[in-house]
């Protein structure tokens, strides 16, 4: 899956929203989060990211895999 991380806090752009073909990227209070059981790994979101906070779960910055846990518990999947 696809997983979004610190930079988008406070920023939530929505670039990436337009971007996936199966509207799994959902808008919590101050972030985005994918849907971990939703992504079908497409990477469409990645690139128009204009803070670059997406990343695919096995390449997330090691201060950031934090995040991974985040978009989970945020769809209660974790
Ligand atoms: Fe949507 Fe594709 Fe990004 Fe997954 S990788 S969140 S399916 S655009």
């Amino acid at each position: 899956t696809y997983v979004i991380a610190e930079p988008c806090v406070d920023v939530m752009d929505r670039a990436c929203v337009e971007e996936c073909p199966v509207d799994c990227i959902y808008e919590g209070g101050r972030s985005l989060y994918i849907h971990p059981d939703e992504c079908i790994d497409c990477g469409a979101c990645e690139p128009v990211c204009p803070v670059e906070a997406i990343f695919y779960d096995g390449d997330v910055p090691a201060e950031w895999v934090v995040f991974i846990d985040d978009n989970a518990r945020f769809f209660h999947t974790a």
